[in-house]
């Protein structure tokens, strides 16, 4: 059988992508592999009526409601490959088995690459975070470290300093701040640490920063923006354009470069943007954003209306 549509990625974006489409009546495949990036929370923000929900129950609750759509099909599964053919795309699965579908929409999230300092990756999303809309609110008043030296991590500690915490410092690995940073960080009350971080240690709250001359930097929180990458090869393997952040460039109706494949959530953005808009809430949104596009694309075609 061939689907109309083949969601990969059962997140928050594929998620919504599969509702919107069973509603009309598709036959819907989604696929997942059950690696969400937000897994390590144990509460998820700025989601309409779901604020300090996890996340774990968002997903259950998106599947509770798929399951009213009988077009809709759902599988653990991972995507391995995907390829256009003639009539739409073939995925093959990691046990070997090719499902085929007309349009596709990638919603495979990105993955935050957490191997800088030991101990981030244990404690990231539960006591190390990545984003002040995320966990400003629930690290406001606490003592804060910032992991980083770039402008990106520069502003971070600038942007806690001016809403949530008065006792902010940032980190910086060994690197001196450039001169005109180092200004603005010390007008803002934010002291910088130029020795290296060997470990964090500790638990939510209750953080130790252990310094590679020995000392402990105790904090509450540390913000930590880590590099991100695409959580799967498939929109470079169907030769989709890429943004020079790595996320898949998509226009306004969530259409890639390539005809039928359709991107939503935190892998793609739109390059008008300065910055990936990576939140539940948004992810949701893209994902109805190309199923209504993808399910006109194809009412037209099916009428021989054109594209
Ligand atoms: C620690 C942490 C806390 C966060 N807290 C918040 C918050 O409070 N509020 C908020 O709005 N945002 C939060 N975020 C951001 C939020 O997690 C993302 O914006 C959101 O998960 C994006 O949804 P998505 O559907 O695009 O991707 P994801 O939720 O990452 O889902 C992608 C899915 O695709 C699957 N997948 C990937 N590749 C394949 C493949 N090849 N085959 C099959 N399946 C595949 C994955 O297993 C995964 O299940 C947080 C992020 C982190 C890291």
């Amino acid at each position: 059988m061939s689907y109309d549509v083949v969601v990969v990625g059962g997140g928050p974006a594929g998620l919504n992508a599969a509702l919107v489409s069973g509603r009309q009546r598709r036959e819907v495949l989604l696929l997942d592999s059950g690696e969400p990036r937000n897994a390590p929370a144990a509460e998820m923000h700025m989601f309409l009526s779901r604020d300090g929900a996890s996340p774990a129950e968002l997903r259950r609750i998106g599947r509770e409601q798929l399951a009213a759509y009988p077009s809709v099909e759902i599988r653990e599964a991972l995507v391995v490959t995907a390829a256009e053919e003639e009539n739409g795309f073939t995925l093959t699965l990691s046990d070997g088995t090719t499902v085929t579908g007309r349009k596709l929409v990638l919603a495979t999230g990105q993955v935050d690459v957490l191997d800088q300092v030991e101990g981030v990756g244990e404690l990231f999303g539960r006591g190390v975070y990545h984003c002040p809309f995320c966990h400003g609110w629930e690290t406001r008043g606490m003592t804060i470290a910032v992991l980083g030296r770039e402008l990106p991590q520069i502003m971070q500690a600038l942007y806690i300093a001016d809403r949530f915490s008065d006792d902010v410092v940032v980190c910086t690995d060994g690197h001196a701040v450039p001169e005109q940073a180092a200004g603005r960080l010390a007008a803002a009350g934010i002291a910088v640490d130029e020795t290296p971080v060997s470990r964090i240690e500790g638990k939510e709250g209750e953080l130790r920063l252990v310094m590679t001359d020995g000392r402990v930097l105790e904090r509450q929180a540390v913000y930590h923006r880590a590099p991100t990458r695409q959580h799967s090869a498939l929109a470079e393997q169907l030769g989709c354009e890429m943004l020079p952040d790595g996320c898949i460039r998509v226009n306004e109706f969530q259409r890639t470069s390539v005809p039928g494949v359709y991107a939503a959530g935190d892998a793609a953005r739109l390059e008008v943007l300065p910055d990936a808009l990576t939140f539940v809430i948004t992810g949701a949104a893209d994902g109805a954003r190309a199923a209504v596009w993808l399910d006109q694309e194809l009412f037209r075609e099916d009428a021989g209306l054109g594209g």
